[in-house]
């Protein structure tokens, strides 16, 4: 497995609403796509700085991985997404260089992409996202 580039950036915030105004006018970065994540609880926002993408992502359950994420740390920079070829394979193999999962399989994410999580524990406390883009 090689990671070919940094996808997006995660951040979790409280408001998508109150956060969004910061990107756009003081950032001068334009919100792109809103798209909420029933899946995963979440409501995101895209903005693209260069290549990368930055994905603030605001929960939409108290029980959610972002609500739980905030009471804890707060907001802030919540997950660094990775695009790599194939994301089943590069979990059988990370998962084989003892590695702990999150997702033992992929599932679908924000912008059509198929998505995995691997644990912080096994990543230096940096919670790591494999994706594939499935609509190339
Ligand atoms: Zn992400």
């Amino acid at each position: 497995m090689k990671v070919q580039k940094l996808e997006h950036i995660g951040i979790a915030v409280s408001s998508l609403d109150e956060a969004i105004p910061y990107w756009e006018n003081v950032l001068g970065l334009k919100c792109y796509n809103i798209e909420e994540v029933a899946d995963q609880k979440v409501k995101t926002a895209f903005f693209k700085v260069g290549d990368i993408k930055i994905e603030l992502l605001e929960s939409t359950s108290e029980e959610g991985t972002i609500a739980k994420f905030i009471e804890k740390k707060g907001q802030g920079v919540h997950h660094l997404a990775f695009a790599v070829d194939n994301v089943e394979d590069a979990l059988g193999d990370v998962e084989s260089k003892g590695i702990k999962l999150i997702d033992k399989a992929p599932r679908l994410g924000a912008e059509g992409l198929s998505i995995a999580f691997l644990h912080p524990k096994s990543t230096f406390g940096v919670l790591t996202e494999l994706c594939e883009d499935k609509n190339k």
